[in-house]
């Protein structure tokens, strides 16, 4: 057990289909302390430096369109194992194949517009909180 950092986004979806507050009682509810949290409307070309390690894949311009279409909230969470543990609260990238009561599974429509988003690992995580919080944005250790 460690404790840890992930960033959540709630992606546009998630806002159009004003869930913010659902899934941010759903997060406080798992155990996670709300670090930072702001709201962003990102460019394309903020999605397209966010999601760099995406950019030869098929699905990359429908993703910068999809996140760029409004507003995402963003959130700096930090619990023991957050990693992992935010991974397993949202559930697999395609709602079909996420458990029951899954984030994704509850409220997600498709693969590509899948509510939300959590780091992938420890090393993402930090880099992806940095992309999007200054120091003073964030509770301090
Ligand atoms: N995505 C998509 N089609 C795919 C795979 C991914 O549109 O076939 C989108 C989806 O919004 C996903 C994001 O790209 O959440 C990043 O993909 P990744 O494989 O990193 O999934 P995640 O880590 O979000 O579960
Ligand atoms: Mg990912």
């Amino acid at each position: 057990m460690a404790l840890e950092r992930t960033l959540a986004i709630l992606k546009p979806d998630c806002l159009e289909k004003k869930l913010v507050g659902t899934v941010v009682a759903r997060i406080e509810a798992a155990g996670f302390t709300i670090c930072g949290m702001r709201m962003v409307a990102l460019t394309p070309r903020d999605v397209a430096a966010f999601y760099a390690a995406h950019r030869t894949r098929p699905f990359f311009s429908s993703l910068t369109g999809f996140m760029a279409r409004g507003p995402v909230v963003v959130l700096a969470l930090e619990k023991e194992d957050a990693v992992q543990d935010f991974r397993e609260l949202i559930g697999a990238t395609d709602p079909a194949q996420a458990a029951p009561g899954t984030v994704r599974r509850e409220y997600a429509s498709s693969k590509g517009e899948n509510v939300v988003h959590g780091s992938d690992s420890v090393a993402s995580g930090k880099a992806e909180i940095a992309f999007f919080f200054a120091a003073r944005d964030l509770l301090r250790t």
